[in-house]
């Protein structure tokens, strides 16, 4: 028997921090040198899991369809595309500073006119821009003033003509991008949830702007049951619609996924009805035609489009999050668990020998069981504390070679949430894990 522990949200949170530094997940950026807020480095486990989720979304966006195809643009753009897009006059938040501890905030996350950490006075609001500067090229004039990029989206609408002319994609169709995206957070904080730099996953479907209404309910269902695929708890999900005076001023409509985190409700994704806006933004600027042409009507239109953007290193914690549990078993042990979707374990199968005399039967059969799962082969400890090393990093199935298997020819599984042990044949292995992996 075993129960689950309660723990409070900012425990749960600490436990699951330090389990992902201490396990190798999510190290703090340039920690040796006391760290850069706003930036992680993503480690041994944490890097297969990011890519595991990065895989999940492009699968069902890009290789299920036939509708949607993919770009990885380059982080520094023209600057032109970011006044096209808006960013450079309008991607700003609103400042405070404390007089007293030079302390920043956003002004919509402090309630008064007193600091939320020293009680000192704080200055009238200022605006201040999010994206990041560097320059392009040998000089650091004006002229050579650039971005890292706020957002992946705008290279999907800047290489709208050149996806059109090579893919020869009819609408409806769309865009998927995965990258980096830049932006300087006045106030980083949850771990990895608000960083400075961090992954997006986003993708456009352009549309006749006559079916925007079924396209975006179509993709915001879609969307809600990508992260229910994912294994995250239904109950723990919420779609919330944005209120008029919350809509971007390009929005026709916004839809935001959101999931309750140990810090309460928050974005995990938005899905926006953004029309015709930034095709039509760049014609203006760039004096390009960006329209689309119907050769059944014989009509030419700006196209409008639906949008999904969603962060990856936000799902990476809601997997998390979402797998975390602490138990007190029956013998008063407790136990670290991360229930994780096996489709998303970094490692799949983990193989012991029962004592260390049985290593090269084990390697063997460790070497055979790579070809088709993540394997791990660890003989450090007791069994006991193996099975707890792995619970605690998600492993569904743990396997021991014992004094019998040289005599049976089978070996134990052990399932990670039941804790139940199966006695299976090494030659039916493969598929048994297979049936319950894949
Ligand atoms: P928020 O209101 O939380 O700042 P936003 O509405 O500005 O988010 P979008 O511009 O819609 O976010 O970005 C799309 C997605 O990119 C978000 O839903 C989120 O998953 C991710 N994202 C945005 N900013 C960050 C950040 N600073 N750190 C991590 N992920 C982010």
């Amino acid at each position: 028997m075993k129960r689950e522990k309660e723990l409070s949200p900012e425990d749960k949170m600490g436990e699951l921090v330090s389990l992902c530094k201490r396990r190798g997940f999510v190290f703090q950026s340039s920690e040796i040198y006391g760290g850069l807020t706003g930036f992680w480095d993503y480690g041994p486990l944490g890097v297969i899991l990011k890519k595991k989720i990065c895989d999940h979304w492009w699968e069902s966006l890009v290789y299920r369809r036939d509708d949607i195809v993919g770009l990885d643009s380059s982080i520094i753009a023209h600057p032109k595309v970011w006044e096209a897009s808006g960013h450079v006059e309008c991607f700003h938040d609103l400042m405070v500073d404390c007089k007293e501890c030079k302390k920043r905030f956003r002004t919509d996350q402090v309630s008064g006119d007193k600091c939320p950490e020293c009680g000192g006075e704080l200055t009238t609001p200022r605006q201040f821009n999010l994206m990041f500067q560097t320059h392009v090229g040998p000089s650091s004039d004006t002229q050579s003033l650039s971005y890292l990029r706020p957002e992946t989206a705008q290279s999907i609408f800047t290489n709208f003509k050149n996806i059109l002319a090579s893919s020869r994609q009819k609408l409806p169709f769309g865009v998927a991008q995965i990258g980096k995206a830049f932006r300087n957070e006045v106030t980083p904080r949850n771990f990895i949830f608000r960083s400075r730099e961090f992954d997006q996953m986003e993708m456009e479907y352009f549309i006749n702007a006559q079916e925007s209404k079924r396209w975006f309910d179509y993709w915001v269902q879609d969307r809600f049951n990508w992260y229910m695929e994912l294994g995250i708890k239904k109950e723990k999900l919420r779609l919330r619609p944005h209120s008029k005076d919350e809509l971007a001023h390009y929005a026709r409509e916004c839809v935001d996924v959101e999931y309750n985190f140990p810090f309460g409700w928050q974005e995990l994704e938005g899905i926006a009805d953004r029309g015709d806006f930034d095709l039509k933004q760049h014609i203006n600027c760039s004096k390009k035609d960006l329209t689309y042409y119907d050769d059944e009507t014989k009509e030419r239109f700006i196209p409008a489009v639906i949008e999904t953007s969603a962060g990856v290193d936000r799902t990476f914690l809601t997997v998390l999050v979402d797998a975390f549990h602490v138990e007190e078993l029956e013998n008063g042990e407790v136990r670290n668990l991360l229930s994780l979707n096996p489709k998303l374990a970094p490692v799949e199968v983990a193989v012991f020998p029962l004592v260390k005399k049985l290593r090269e039967p084990t390697i063997k059969l460790e070497r055979e069981l790579k070809k088709e799962f993540k394997t791990f082969y660890d003989e450090k400890g007791a069994i006991g504390r193996l099975y707890r090393r792995q619970d605690e990093i998600g492993t569904p199935y743990c396997i021991t070679f014992d004094f019998q298997s040289l005599e049976d020819n089978a070996v134990t599984v052990r399932d990670r949430d039941t804790m139940l042990q199966d006695r299976v044949p090494i030659e039916k292995l493969k598929d048994y894990l297979g049936e319950r992996l894949k």
